[in-house]
Parts: C-alpha cells; structure tokens; sequence
C-alpha cells in the first residue's frame, strides 16, 4: 500500500484526462449494482467520481467490488474515461468515469447511524453525536472550506495593514462583558478561580499600553449564557486593538476588512458605509441593529391621540406613555389572522396590538382605535401615509418597551408578508449609542457595551449629573438586521475610568479589587485607542448560506450546552475533586 501515490483528488479529473491513468483515494459514497457492471461513487473533500467495476474488463474485480459498502475507505487505480451516454452535469467530474483496474479496501465502515448527504433528515442531536460523519456531507465540507478562506483573507489583510496577531491568556481575570464567566477551579490557591475570557479586551487595551500599536487576533471567547440558536458558549472574534485611531480611518479599515471578507463571495460591499444614530434606528426601526431591507418604518402617534375623545391611548398618552405604529402595505388580516398576531405580541411580553384597516368598503378599527373617535382614526391614517389596502398597527406604553415591541413586530410581519428581498445586503455603522442603561433589577446604572467604553467628549461631565443622556463613543456594524461586530473608543484616562466605576456602583477598592491591575496600567501613559471584535462564525454563517452557528462551528455544543459527541460536561474523579480542593477527603 505504502508504494500507491494517490494522483487526483476525486473533484479533478474532467474529459481533457481520458486515456490517462489515474489513482482515486476516498469513501464510497453509493454503489449501484448492474450485475455485470459495478457503480461506485467515490467521495473526498474535493468531491465525487465515479468509479466502473466491469465484469467484461476485469472479473475477479467486478467480484471483489461487491463487497463494497457505503464509507469504506478505499483506494482504486484505474483509466480515465469519457462516459458514454449519461454526463453527468451536476457533478464536476460529470463527463467522465474512472475504470477500475486494481482496488485496496483501506478500512471498513459499520452501517452509518443516517446517511452521508446533504438532504438529511436525521435528527440533529444525532448528527452531533456522530459529528465526524456529519462533518463529511458536502455542504458542511464547503462551509469550512469558506471559513478557512475567510480566516486567511483576515490574516491577510490585517497583516498588510501593519497589525501584529498577539495572543493573550485563556485562563484569566474575569472581564465584565455582561455575560456569565465560565470558571476554572485553580490547584494550587484552593478557592481561587480562573476566568475563561468573554473576551480578550482588558489585555488587548493593555497591549495598546506597551506599544504594540495595531493588534488583531482570531480569538476564542466564552460566556456561559442561556443559548439560543444564533449563540453558543464558545465562539470566534476578530479582536482588533488600534492606537492612535480616528473615527473615519479606523471605519475605513474595518470596511476594507469586511470588503475582502464578502469580496470573497462576490458581494460587494460599498465603501465608504453609511451611518445611522442609534436614536434613529430605535425610533424608525424599533432595534439597534434595523434590518434595512425593507422600508416600512415606525411612525409617533402619541400627539394625536392625546388629543383624542377618549380611549385608553389617550389615557396613556397623557400619562407620559408613547403610541407607535406602522404602516403595513397591501396587508388586509382577517379577523382571524389579526387575532393571531394580537397573540403574538403577548408573547412577547405586549399588551396586545390595535389595528386599523383601511379596506375598499371602508374603515373599520379594533376597539381602542375606535373609542379614541372617528377624528383621531382620520388623523391617525392622514399621518400615518396609509392608503386603501392597507392595515396600521398601533401600540402603546412606556417608550424604550414600545419601541422594542413594534420593532418586533416590524420583522414578525416582514417575515409573513415576505417583504425581505433576496440578495440584499445592507451593511452600515450604527453609531452614538447611550454609555449606560439602567438596570431595574439591579437598581443601578450598567454599561451597555462594556465599562472601558469612553464618553462623548461633550457628555462626561453628565456622568454625575444624568447618566441617562451621556452618549458613548460606540459603534456596531449591522448587516441585514444582523450585528455583526461592535467596539469603542476607550476610556485612555484612569481619572475618568475611576469616574465610570464609580458611576457604575463599584466601590473604589472594588474597582481596585477587580481591574486594579488594569487602572494602574493605564497611570503609566497610555495612547488614545479603541477597537471592535467582529463575530466570526455570523459572518461565516452568512456567506455560507447557512442558518444556524452549529454548522460553520466544527464542533459545536448543543443549545443545552452540551457536546453530544463527546459527552462534556462530565463528571470527574474524586482525586481531581480533591486536588481542586472542591471535595473533602472522607475519613
Ligand atoms: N470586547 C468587545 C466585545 O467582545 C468588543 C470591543 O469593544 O472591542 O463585544
């Protein structure tokens, strides 16, 4: 065997080979039996060929193929030739077959739990038991072939960019990015923890301290959140650092990173990206990260019906509370299709939705429309733009909440009425965001990116004053209603970051407790920098036209955090327990 060169890969060989030789190293992907002639379709990473096993050419041959079964691992030497009839035009390799002339069978495959293709059916969690055959379909095989391109195309660039690819710690200090740290038992200082990274970010500002400059890395990161199907425990960042950064140049280089990263699919991404405020996008979309695709927009009502008759939203709108809307064109529910989007939204928490349709035999409204009196409902579609055909939606209650709901709603019935076109991609900057948010449960002001974000110049002084309206120097990268990538400018002065701490509720020796390492760093001169991480796997998810983060992750966890495949989180010995000093020896 040793002495076998194998000469093609089974996606090469097309008519211009005919005549040559020709050795084929993979699986059996199928084999189909016509008595005197063998079919086998042999598959590698490259792709599929199709091997003949002729009983008129070779018996014993045609013989010994018939034990072949599906995932064998074989080797075949054989003659390149053009097919007869039947090309095959879906198939790269379609115009020819390989006759087979010598045949090894390298290693034998039990009967598969699910068959190797792309159209599957098997379930997932058993895909995820059997990861390394479900990473053999083809789709899932193009997927990491695009994630390897794009992760050389990163390299690259940011390399010609003059970046250096630092690596920094995974077991660590806690960052506060918001999430649940994954912990690590620490042998040696029982009772002490390591911290798996959310992020690199502490470390990353640190090398902008030593003078690194332009860092980037392509980084794991971890959060022990609940999970959902855009989310798992472990993900990839393209972490970039930059010192001495102003806002259009550091845009400009991120825009030329993802230019390259979609270039590679074709899609051009114009240059340079728009901008929208963070305001804008929560009044007109509902959501800091809008999907543009589609122009139907939010719209304020609460004047009107302030100054309506009666009804509960003029109740509401009175008392500080805000009415928001939208126009959904060409949209005529029955009632029986209104009643089902009224249950939507109390699912996801809303008191429910109003409507008024605007139909060819007339105006009709759900009753708190109604109630409000036939003035308000005139005034209402006047404003609103909607024309005859149409249905307006309308919700009310206390600002941020209806905000969110309508945006919600925005992309419930984008997604019903299909308003979203293919082959759009809206990517642009969502800039000006808030610095903090206030969190009820907590009762106390929180960072709404992460506590190293800096101000607005002209807002620090509001720190104290009104948290609320300090603006922060944020910015996040949105593609289709999808976010992308976030960063910040950085907070470069430890008067102010104290400042931020103390804002934030952390006392001075808690701030020192937990960053002390950090703030003196940055008492030591520390440039003007900031940075973004971008997700990887979304961006892979996106241009591989897949739909979950499972499939471009090759070995992912399932939405209960588990590895199917290999079993973890596990229990582990009571000697390890011991050691870790989290069990007491039983006497
Ligand atoms: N560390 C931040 C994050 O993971 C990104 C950044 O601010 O650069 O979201």
């Amino acid at each position: 065997m040793e002495n076998i060169n194998r000469t093609h890969s089974c996606g090469a060989l097309t008519g211009k080979e005919a005549g040559n030789p020709a050795v084929l190293m993979g699986w059996v992907s199928r084999r189909r039996d016509h008595g005197h002639l063998i079919f086998v379709d042999v598959r590698d990473r490259e792709g599929i060929t199709q091997v003949v096993f002729d009983a008129e050419h070779n018996a014993e041959l045609q013989h010994a193929a018939k034990d072949l079964r599906s995932e064998f691992v074989i080797a075949v030497r054989g003659t390149v030739r053009a097919r007869g009839g039947a090309k095959n035009p879906n198939l790269r390799t379609g115009e020819i077959e390989v006759v087979a002339e010598q045949l090894w069978i390298l290693s034998e495959a039990k009967t598969t739990p699910f068959v190797i293709e792309d159209d599957t059916n098997a379930s997932e969690d058993l895909r995820l038991k059997y990861r390394y055959l479900d990473l053999r379909r083809p789709k899932l095989q193009e997927t990491f072939r695009l994630r390897h391109k794009i992760t050389m195309a990163i390299r690259s660039y940011m390399d010609e960019q003059g970046f250096w690819e630092v690596e920094t710690p995974i077991l660590t200090k806690s960052t506060p990015e918001g999430a649940r740290d994954y912990l690590v038992p620490s042998r040696l200082y029982h009772g002490s923890f390591y911290a798996l990274p959310q992020s690199p970010q502490l470390f990353k500002q640190i090398l902008m301290v030593s003078g690194f400059e332009k860092y980037f890395q392509i980084v794991r990161c971890f959060r022990d959140e609940d999970l959902r199907a855009d989310r798992q425990p472990e993900f990839t960042q393209v972490d970039i650092e930059v010192s001495f950064p102003t806002r259009d140049t550091f845009f400009s280089l991120i825009e030329g990173l993802v230019a390259a990263v979609y270039g590679l699919k074709g899609i051009e991404i114009p240059r340079p990206l728009s901008r929208m405020n963070w305001d804008e996008a929560m009044q007109r979309y509902g959501s800091d990260k809008p999907d543009t695709r589609f122009e139907v927009f939010l719209q304020d009502f609460t004047d009107i019906f302030k100054a309506a008759d009666a009804s509960v939203f003029r109740e509401l709108a009175e008392s500080g509370q805000s009415v928001r809307g939208l126009v959904a064109p060409n949209v005529s529910y029955s009632r029986k299709q209104l009643d089902d989007l009224n249950a939507y939204v109390k699912q996801i928490g809303g008191a429910g939705v109003a409507w008024i349709k605007i139909a060819e035999d007339g105006i009709n409204a759900s009753p708190v429309v109604k109630n409000a009196g036939q003035a308000t409902v005139d005034a209402v579609i006047q404003k609103s733009g909607a024309r005859k055909g149409d249905n307006v939606f309308l919700m009310a209650g206390q600002r941020d909440n209806v905000l969110d709901l309508m945006g919600a709603l925005r992309l419930e019935l984008a997604r019903r009425e299909k308003w979203i076109p293919e082959g759009k991609w809206n990517m642009f900057w969502v800039v000006d965001f808030p610095l903090l948010e206030f969190d009820a449960n907590e009762n106390r002001w929180v960072s709404r990116h992460h506590p190293f974000t800096a101000p607005m110049d002209e807002d620090v002084d509001l720190i104290e004053t009104d948290p609320g309206r300090v603006r922060a120097k944020a910015y996040d990268l949105v593609l289709n209603g999808t976010e992308i990538g976030g960063g910040s400018v950085r907070i470069h002065r430890s008067d102010v970051q104290a400042r931020i701490f103390k804002r934030l509720g952390f006392t001075e020796e808690e701030a020192r407790e937990k960053f002390g390492f950090f703030l003196e760093a940055l008492e030591y001169g520390t440039p003007p920098h900031g940075g973004i991480a971008l997700g990887l796997e979304r961006m892979v998810m996106i241009l591989a036209g897949q739909s979950s983060l499972r499939d471009v992750i090759a070995f992912p966890k399932t939405a209960r955090a588990m590895d199917m495949m290999s079993g973890s989180p596990s229990a582990v010995t009571d000697q390890q327990l011991l050691e870790l000093g989290l069990s007491k020896r039983k006497d």
